[in-house]
């Protein structure tokens, strides 16, 4: 079994699509970044977004950064294989990054919420789909305090988001599991073993 992947393509067959969401604050970008650190043939997609840019992040690395009219462009050369608006802002996931890595028999990672899983699942039905869960309330709204990236009004409106969006997704059926970041080694584990199976069964 390839556990730590070091075959640039193990399955020799095309890539592996892998949708993580969950709330902002949940820990998504640290389950990404440990897999990528394990598995060598994983890469990121760089969603394109409206929202600003905050003091942590760089134009290219953590998003595209674009204005509402270069992103309305974008929608209208079709280059989005999702896109949906969250919290007052666009996102979107661009069709040739994803297209890109999958040819090159990739593990391609994105970090989207549960609108553009939908759209993803109705696009590429073999997607791998994990939301991820906070251990509780609680701790999301500790969490999202925790990252002091946004007043108090902005946290609160991500706070319900992150509600009306766990409802969804556990009613959803629209990923393959739903897992609780209580213990990032844990939670790692789980999807690294969905992957795991998801290959084998090929
Ligand atoms: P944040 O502003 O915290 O970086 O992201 C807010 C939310 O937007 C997160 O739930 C994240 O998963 C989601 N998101 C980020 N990129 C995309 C994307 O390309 N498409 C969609 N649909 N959601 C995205």
């Amino acid at each position: 079994m390839n556990t730590h992947g070091s075959d640039p393509n193990p399955t020799g067959a095309a890539g592996l699509l892998l949708v993580l969401s969950g709330p902002s604050g949940v820990g998504k970008t640290t389950i990404t970044r440990v897999i990528r650190e394990r598995l060598p043939e994983a890469v990121f997609s760089i969603s394109a977004t409206t929202r600003p840019k905050t003091s942590g992040e760089a134009q290219g690395v953590d998003y595209f950064f674009l204005t509402e009219d270069e992103f309305k462009r974008r929608i209208e050369q079709d280059a989005f294989l999702e896109h949906a608006q969250y919290a007052g802002h666009w996102y979107g996931t661009l069709r040739d990054q994803v297209q890109r890595a999958m040819n090159a028999g990739k593990l391609i990672m994105l970090d989207i919420d549960v609108q553009g899983a939908r759209q993803v699942r109705e696009r590429m039905p073999e997607m791998l789909g994990v939301f991820i869960m906070p251990p509780g309330e609680d701790e999301l709204l500790e969490r999202l305090r925790h990252r002091r990236r946004e007043d108090e009004a902005a946290i609160q409106k991500r706070f319900a988001q992150a509600k009306r969006e766990i409802a969804e997704a556990k009613q959803a059926g629209l990923y393959d599991a739903l897992i609780v970041n209580d213990d990032l080694d844990r939670a790692v584990g789980e999807v690294m073993g969905l992957i795991e199976a998801r290959r084998a069964q090929r």
